[in-house]
């Protein structure tokens, strides 16, 4: 169909609009009139009635009518779309006669933008089939894995493939996929993101090998300009679901907002003493700007005994999924995160939209300045990152042997991994990656026949000047702060201060869900406290402490006006940081001991055991649980010292500090916005601790779901549904 002959179709003056506020309270998915074995699927995954964005879809779907959906994640619209999409495949099967050729056929298409989403909506539409039998089966080729395990795959011509647009699109225009014979559906999933990931002209391109007729759905966050392009070429007289439920949703409501204003060094100091003393409790993200930042707090933290986990594009994409599916599950409490993936060209388009704001000669001149500093820091940002990429030729050595499964012929595992859902990273991907860092052409050359990589590997021992420009790999179709469905969030915090509004939103979006209290804390460094920070860091002998990149107050105001036009306010945290003097001579000592060097060893070190994890996780997603036991991502990476006087806190040194609690603002309990009081140990619990046997009951041990995991069950006896059993 061209894309031309498409646009005639839209008619958006016919679009019905549903504003829907309301659901029945008695509705069930078995009102909505579909398949049985799907509603057996959704009885075993607990899900007893619809969401206002399924309850309205779902029927205006199953009688054909394209879908214009404003709905977030968190709505429930994987299933609004998966389970309507489904039905009419198991219909057409149905309506065969046995052992049909038209049986075998790809007939649903859906979009995603990043690969963590590809990943989940793939896991997810596992659960729904469960009991379908092989009558319906869904691969997921996102991630970039080799053409040659895709390839036999596609040939099987899976029901339902799951992919980012560019993805799908250099299969099709192989001829390894057909779309056009018996398609019906397709789905562009966080339609807003798709634009933002400039997809949309892998997405007309991709309407050329799709036939004339079809059912499309479209899911965005906003319904802004952003997503008009993507409107008009793929729906027709669609029916608009505004959806303004906020019962499953984020909800602003339950969201209480902080900021801080703080020096660049004084952030550690204050997250440090937040977490170590419990202030900020509860399971915590926390948003740095970049990798090297990630590990550097990661490092800082660990120097105190508190361990965290690191979520970033460099990972394996298997360890990525494997890391929130256990976050989610509270093993876990805090994520280390960057949100590199999902800025991508928010930057500009939120400045471009500032400078239209923003009239008058005098401001356009001072804002052109500021681009200009703007792209200066850029650049210092990359060139620094790109300085941690240097690895010297042969720090690390490779251990990649047969039995790691690298073997490009020995695609039998990773088809059978996909298949399931599991979006196996791309082996030659991965041992490139590491042939990048590690700077040496230590790797099997057996394994090793595709001359891409072979010219990848001599280039990166070609010279260090082309080492430098490679470093670890990272994943340009990262995401974390859109579309990934994090469960009881209780806080975000932004060490970093994002360098957008919208990403802002994002971000803190990423807590308050699902009717749970939610808490955002945001670090804002003032430009003179930047500079004072620099003159600081020379003492600790790095500059690397001071993130000096993007203007915080800046965004900071535009955060707040945004959030004042929707209706909410960001209130001032406010730390007596004189409480903190005890504290801050373990701060510059646990500056001291991260070193540049001990970074990027730990960096290594890390995307080392997580290429062995990722492997590893072939296992976990071939559900044979037992060879995960001991596998963990938040191990200590410790190539520095800790020192084990600083694993505790003594009572002189009790801060009387606000708790940065989930309770709403105005909310004055005790626990809202009283000092937090320690309980002196009596003797006898000192004592009983010294002796490891006063372990408190509930906090002393948690049971590690990991020893009972198992994919796809929500989780093991102790925790059921997945749930928390911590709750904050
Ligand atoms: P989504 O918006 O598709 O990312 O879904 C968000 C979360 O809601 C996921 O964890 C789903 O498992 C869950 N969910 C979706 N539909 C329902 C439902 N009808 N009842 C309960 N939970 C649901």
């Amino acid at each position: 169909m061209s894309v031309e002959k498409t646009q005639k179709h839209i008619s958006e003056t016919e679009a019905a609009e549903v504003t829907p506020n309301t659901v029945d309270d008695n509705l069930t998915f078995a009102d909505l009139g579909l398949d049985d074995r799907l509603l057996r699927g959704l009885a075993k995954m607990n899900f007893t009635k619809p969401t206002p964005v399924q309850a309205k879809s779902i029927p205006l779907a199953l009688a054909g009518k394209d879908i214009l959906a404003k709905a977030r994640t968190g709505s429930g619209k994987t299933a609004a779309f998966m389970l309507p999409l489904i039905h009419k495949i198991l219909a057409v099967k149905d309506s065969l006669p046995a052992n049909s050729p038209e049986a075998t056929a790809t007939r649903g298409l859906v979009l995603v933008p990043t690969v963590e989403l590809a990943g989940q909506v793939t896991a997810f539409t596992n659960n729904i089939l469960l009991f379908c039998g092989r009558a319906v089966n869904v691969l997921n080729i996102a991630g970039k894995q080799n053409d040659k395990v895709q390839q036999p795959l596609l040939a099987t011509q899976p029901d339902i493939i799951v992919a980012t647009p560019s993805r799908i699109l250099a299969q099709l225009k192989l001829n390894a996929v057909d779309l056009k014979t018996h398609f019906q559906t397709l789905v562009i999933d966080e339609a807003d993101l798709v634009c933002n990931y400039d997809y949309q002209e892998d997405v007309k391109e991709l309407l050329t090998f799709l036939p004339k007729i079809f059912q499309s759905f479209l899911m965005s966050a906003t319904l802004g300009d952003d997503v008009d392009s993507l409107k008009q070429l793929v729906l027709r007289s669609p029916a608009i679901l505004k959806m303004e439920d906020k019962t499953m949703d984020s909800s602003w409501d339950n969201l209480k907002q902080l900021y801080t204003i703080c020096s660049e060094t004084d952030k550690y100091l204050i997250l440090y003493v937040l977490l170590k003393l419990k202030l900020l409790k509860g399971k915590c993200i926390i948003f740095v700007n970049s990798i090297e930042r990630c590990y550097r707090l990661k490092l800082f933290l660990e120097q105190f005994s508190i361990p965290s986990v690191v979520l970033n594009s460099e990972l394996p994409l298997n360890s990525r999924v494997h890391i929130v599916e256990e976050f989610n599950k509270g093993v876990y409490d805090y994520m280390i995160a960057t949100d590199e993936g999902g800025l991508k060209g928010e930057k500009e388009e939120e400045e471009a939209s500032v400078q239209e704001l923003e009239a008058g000669d005098e401001e356009e001149k001072a804002e052109d300045e500021e681009d200009e500093d703007k792209e200066d820091e850029q650049d210092e940002d990359e060139e620094e990152d790109e300085e941690i990429d240097e690895i010297p030729e042969g720090e690390i050595e490779m251990e990649f042997d047969g039995s790691e499964g690298e073997d490009i012929e020995d695609g039998d595992d990773e088809m059978e991994a996909m298949m399931k859902g599991s979006d196996s990273e791309d082996d030659e991907d991965e041992a490139s990656a590491m042939a990048d860092i590690d700077g040496s052409a230590a790797v099997d050359s057996k394994k090793r026949k595709s001359s891409e990589l072979e010219t990848k590997a001599e280039s990166a021992t070609a010279s260090t000047k082309s080492k430098k420009k490679s470093g670890p790999k990272k994943d340009q179709e990262y995401g974390v702060s859109r579309g990934i469905d994090f469960v009881n969030v209780a806080a975000v915090v932004n060490f970093d201060f994002p360098p957008t509004a919208k990403s802002y939103t994002h971000r803190v979006g990423r807590t308050a869900r699902g009717g749970q209290m939610g808490t955002s804390l945001s670090f804002v460094v003032t430009a003179e406290e930047k500079e004072k920070s620099v003159k600081s860091s020379k003492i600790l002998g790095s500059s690397g402490w001071v993130h000096m990149f993007g203007d915080d107050e800046q965004v900071f105001n535009r955060v707040v006006k945004q959030q004042e036009a929707a209706g909410c306010t960001i209130n001032n945290y406010t730390i007596p940081m004189q409480q903190l003097a005890g504290f801050r001579y373990r701060m510059d000592d646990a500056m001291r001991a991260v070193t540049r060097g001990s970074i990027r060893e730990a960096r290594l070190k890390e995307l080392k055991a997580e290429m062995l994890n990722s492997e590893k996780l072939k296992a976990h997603f071939e559900d044979k649980p037992k060879d995960l036991e001991f596998l963990r991502h938040d191990k200590t990476l410790h190539p520095t010292r800790v020192q084990p006087h600083m694993k505790h806190v003594p009572d002189y040194m009790m801060p009387k500090v606000q708790a940065v609690s989930t309770q709403k603002i105005g909310d004055t309990t005790p626990e809202g916005l009283g000092h937090i009081t320690y309980k002196k140990k009596t003797q006898n619990s000192v004592r009983k601790a010294r002796q490891g046997k006063g372990a408190n009951k509930s906090g002393g041990k948690k049971n590690d779901p990991l020893k009972k995991f198992s994919f796809g069950g929500g989780g093991s006896k102790n925790n059921k549904g997945g749930k928390r059993q911590k709750t904050a």
